[in-house]
């Protein structure tokens, strides 16, 4: 199979080429097109096979068509840490090089001015840790009304950090109306349930 085979637009798939990515990995042939599809995703699968992949480039695809209208945030992505939200924020703004997309990377650590400045301008996509993305709702200076793809990503570090009950806030906070990815490296039942609880019908990917 190849990315020209997988759906995507022809934006993404100039990103893709430009990453010097021959052929999808597996987790990317089943991922994408359920994503592309606006479906909910439980994939279950380990860093480095390309999951990352699998969820931003359908994403980007997804972004290019729909509301033209006031800049709120459409997509937001969770991460357990500031290092793999910092990395999963260069490889979507790097695929969405073509893009004209504005991307808000919300964690703790670094000044909150920078981040309001940002948000301020109008942010199309929000990648955070679950505690910087509450901090910033609390002080009224986030509307995430407009965010119809959520996605969690390594959801069993972020049930080992103790972030289960962030992340139940924050999908509470989100139209109920949306798209919803899970991806995880395990599935405890921990998140299996916090899944069965937020995920419509989801499709399980594994690799
Ligand atoms: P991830 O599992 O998302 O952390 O990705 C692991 C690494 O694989 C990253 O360095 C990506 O740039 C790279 N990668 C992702 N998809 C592909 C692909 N289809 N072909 C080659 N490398 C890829």
């Amino acid at each position: 199979m190849n990315f020209s085979d997988l759906g995507l637009s022809e934006k993404v798939l100039a990103a893709v080429k430009s990453a010097g990515y021959e052929k999808p990995t597996p987790i990317q042939e089943q991922a994408i097109p359920h994503v592309l599809a606006r479906k909910d995703v439980l994939g279950v699968a380990q860093t480095g096979t390309g999951k990352t992949a699998s969820f931003t480039l359908p994403m980007l695809s997804l972004l290019e068509s729909g509301r033209a209208r006031a800049r709120m945030p459409r997509t937001l992505i969770l991460e357990p840490t500031r290092e793999l939200a910092a990395q999963v924020e260069q490889s979507f703004s790097s695929y969405g090089q073509n893009h004209k997309l504005t991307v808000a990377l919300l964690i703790g650590g670094v000044s909150f001015a920078e981040q309001l400045k940002k948000l301020d301008r109008g942010a199309d996509v929000l990648i955070a840790t679950p505690g910087r993305l509450l901090d910033h709702f609390e002080r009224g200076k986030l509307l995430l009304t407009g965010v119809d793809t959520f996605v969690v990503d390594e959801a069993d570090r972020m049930l080992d950090m103790g972030f289960i009950p962030d992340i139940e806030r924050i999908c509470k906070l989100l139209p109920f109306t949306r798209q919803t990815v899970f991806f995880s490296a395990t599935m405890p039942k921990e998140i299996q349930r916090l899944a069965d609880q937020f995920l419509h019908n989801p499709v399980k990917v594994e690799v």
